[in-house]
């Protein structure tokens, strides 16, 4: 029998907690650094992203910029909701369009008298890589304190920031534990080079040398179930026997679809009398707009 263990990231203290408040805590130490007064980022605004970094502005006083992708829905969720609520300012465009918008936003607010500071989707960059070496260095603590030995981690791979930290955490400890981010929605690929460019990246910063070759990272993009945001009966029903029997909520969009897809791993490559860290990666306000469909 495997042994399953959870890393709480969900319940990191600010803003609901998940993997972008442990990015988000870094960059807002950088943005009053250098005494940044608008922060403009990327994103869906009804992402985990959008939702902490206009919860930091709120709390820090700062003009909070959210360029976003137009999407036909148009549905308010709860991150969208708190995203109104924090005050940020949410400019809409095609997704083609992005990078100019995102560019006109910058020069419009500099031309204000704004000390600017922007912020890649998901917190993308090495500040976000940073935040999950920070975070292998607790699992590191959490296997000497607990006396256990992690096989495997699992967790859900986006942008694929998170995976990126944990993979230089991992070559800066010596560990031997495997890897595996399951993918939310986008094509093995693709994540992986970009995984390997901002594991790269964030060695030649730190000067760090680098052995990491593009095999070795296990992005597993075989149970994106149809896309981001989509979701199966059985991701539902996994959703439901890790609240019941465990009492920690997943969502469809992140967790519930990684431990889903964690699982079918285990079964499909016969993993077997192995300790396994799933990393709760967050998201409990979309945990609460899907709740209705849990039954
Ligand atoms: C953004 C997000 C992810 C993906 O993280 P990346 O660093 O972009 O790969 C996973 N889980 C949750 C809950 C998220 O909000």
């Amino acid at each position: 029998m495997n042994s399953i263990y959870f890393l709480r990231d969900d319940l990191l203290p600010f803003s609901f907690g998940g993997n972008k408040a442990r990015k988000a805590e870094l960059f807002f130490k950088d943005i009053l650094k250098k005494k940044c007064n608008c922060v403009i980022t990327y994103g869906s605004k009804a992402s985990n992203h959008c939702r902490i970094i206009s919860n930091y502005c709120a709390k820090y006083n700062l003009d909070c910029q959210i360029i976003s992708p137009l999407d036909e829905e148009q549905k308010d969720t709860n991150n969208s909701y708190l995203v109104k609520f924090f005050g940020a300012t949410v400019t809409t465009c095609k997704v083609e369009d992005v990078k100019v918008t995102i560019q006109n936003v910058i020069n419009k607010k500099k031309e204000e008298g704004y000390n600017t500071y922007f912020i890649e989707g998901g917190g993308h960059g090495n500040i976000g890589t940073q935040a999950y070496v920070n975070a292998f260095s607790d699992i590191i603590e959490l296997e000497e304190k607990n006396n256990i030995k992690f096989d495997y981690i699992f967790h859900a791979s986006g942008t694929g920031t998170t995976q990126a930290g944990l993979i230089v955490g991992k070559h800066i400890n010596n560990s031997n534990v495997n890897i595996i981010g399951i993918s939310v929605a986008r094509n093995k690929d693709r994540c992986s080079k970009i995984i390997y460019d901002s594991v790269k990246s964030y060695m030649e910063e730190h000067k760090i040398k680098n052995n990491i070759k593009l095999e070795d990272i296990n992005f597993i993009d075989k149970y994106v179930a149809g896309g981001y945001g989509k979701y199966n009966e059985d991701i539902l029903n996994t959703i439901k026997d890790v609240l019941l029997n465990y009492g920690i909520p997943l969502d469809t969009t992140y967790t519930g679809k990684a431990f889903w897809g964690m699982k079918e791993y285990i079964k499909e490559n016969k993993i077997e009398n192995k300790n396994i860290l799933f990393i709760h990666t967050g998201g409990t306000p979309i945990f609460f707009d899907k709740l209705k469909e849990i039954k």
